[in-house]
């Protein structure tokens, strides 16, 4: 019997994983993670300011993998792609007959000085609650420190990640202004972003209301504004100094290291796959999700996003089955339903390609997200999951 190995159970290795035992491959099928439990990534920001607990965005994978899956916890350290096999931080090794590879993402720091060391990501739950308990920390502190940087927080980047963390923020501060005694007008929250436009994604009147709805709110945007160096208590951009004792690093992502590690030919760790998503040197390997950059109609990589890793994962176990069964493989079609960003959980924007094209604004938006992510977490792993992620 073959063996299929899934490196990775983000949102594209459970599907992957769910899909292979629901259409009854005829092989066995290990899963790899470095943790027990899969985490709703599109969550994570309400995590770091303390909305929800690791808990509410998390699964226990050995509860909703079933026991057709072996699963392996360990965390992968190389790829030995000559040999089929994969090397584990406890020093053992998996092979492999097919290999799908979702690793997902990191930061990206773009080489910026102090990023790494004074930066705060928000990439995985170790990583949100760390941004946590700092903001919860700086904040305290400020009644004995009176230093006014104390309440100041600086978002680098304006994509996805740093508006929904900006709008969530917004929604706790008068939480925080009342358990930690803080003087309200003298909280600042920079947004600081080196291209010229805010959430480049959506459409400039949509754009212009979450921004106009923040700043309202008091958040300050600095736009055309590239960060060139991290310093502890300060974000410098040229001349220009942001003094802030938060500084939250959502500047954006890059693959995995594991795929520079095992010396894929990859750009940001992301590693161009063939039109049927798998790997130009091994056709029994299949690189989806974060760590691929997969190419679209219109001759650019498809944006690595959840919906994409989920729909690119699908195709993936379809093709090994295809392959296992003598068949010709397909490619990849993607049909977006659209994108959902909040600015807290009572407001929001949307674009939505769903029996029309729709741009969407305000209250009527916030559920949204909230039916998309309920519908992901449905899918990979049904319903008894999803009611108890709640
Ligand atoms: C705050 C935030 C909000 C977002 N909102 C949205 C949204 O609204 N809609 C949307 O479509 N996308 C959104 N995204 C993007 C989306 O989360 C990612 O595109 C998606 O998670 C990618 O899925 P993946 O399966 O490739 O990787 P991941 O979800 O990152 O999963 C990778 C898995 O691999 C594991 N892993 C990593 N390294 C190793 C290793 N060395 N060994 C073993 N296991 C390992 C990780 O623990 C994880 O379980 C958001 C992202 C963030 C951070």
């Amino acid at each position: 019997m073959k063996t299929i190995v899934v490196l990775g159970a983000g949102y594209a290795g459970l599907r992957v994983v769910r899909e292979l035992v629901d259409h009854k491959a005829n092989a066995k099928i290990v899963l790899i993670n470095k943790n027990s439990y899969h985490y709703e990534s599109t969550q994570l920001h309400e995590v770091a300011i303390g909305s929800k607990s690791p808990n509410d965005i998390s699964l226990n994978i050995r509860d909703v993998i079933g026991n057709q899956v072996d699963f392996i916890e360990d965390e992968v350290v190389k790829i030995d792609r000559q040999n089929k096999k994969v090397e584990l931080k406890s020093k053992s090794t998996v092979s492999y007959d097919y290999l799908v590879t979702c690793l997902g993402f990191e930061s990206e720091t773009f080489g910026i000085k102090g990023a790494d060391e004074f930066g705060l990501p928000i990439i995985d739950i170790d990583t949100a609650l760390v941004a946590k308990k700092h903001l919860e920390e700086t904040l305290a502190r400020f009644q004995s420190s009176h230093d006014e940087n104390d309440l100041h927080i600086a978002v680098c980047g304006a994509g996805f990640t740093s508006i929904e963390y900006i709008g969530e923020l917004l929604h706790r501060l008068p939480d925080f202004v009342k358990r930690f005694n803080l003087p309200a007008e003298k909280i600042k929250i920079y947004c600081i972003e080196a291209a010229p436009k805010v959430l480049p994604m959506f459409d400039p009147k949509l754009v212009d209301y979450a921004v106009n709805y923040l700043k309202n709110q008091g958040v300050e945007f600095y736009t055309e504004t590239p960060i060139t160096e991290v310093k502890k208590g300060a974000v410098i951009s040229k001349d220009k100094a942001f003094n802030a004792n938060t500084i939250i690093w959502t500047t954006g992502v890059k693959g995995s290291h594991v795929i520079n590690d095992s010396g894929y030919t990859q750009k940001r760790n992301r590693v161009a796959v063939q039109n049927d998503l798998s790997s130009s040197d091994d056709p029994n390997e299949f690189i989806i999700g974060d760590v691929s950059a997969v190419p679209s109609p219109d001759g650019r990589f498809y944006p690595t996003t959840g919906q994409i890793s989920v729909a690119q994962a699908t195709l993936a176990a379809s093709n090994i089955i295809a392959k296992l069964n003598n068949q010709k493989t397909s490619p990849f079609t993607y049909h977006s339903l659209g994108t959902v960003c909040s600015l807290g959980p009572t407001n929001g924007v949307a674009e939505l390609s769903f029996m029309g094209h729709w741009k969407l604004k305000g209250h009527k938006v916030a559920p949204l997200k909230r039916i998309v992510n309920d519908r992901t977490v449905f899918e990979l792993v049904g319903f008894k999951a999803m009611m108890s992620s709640k």
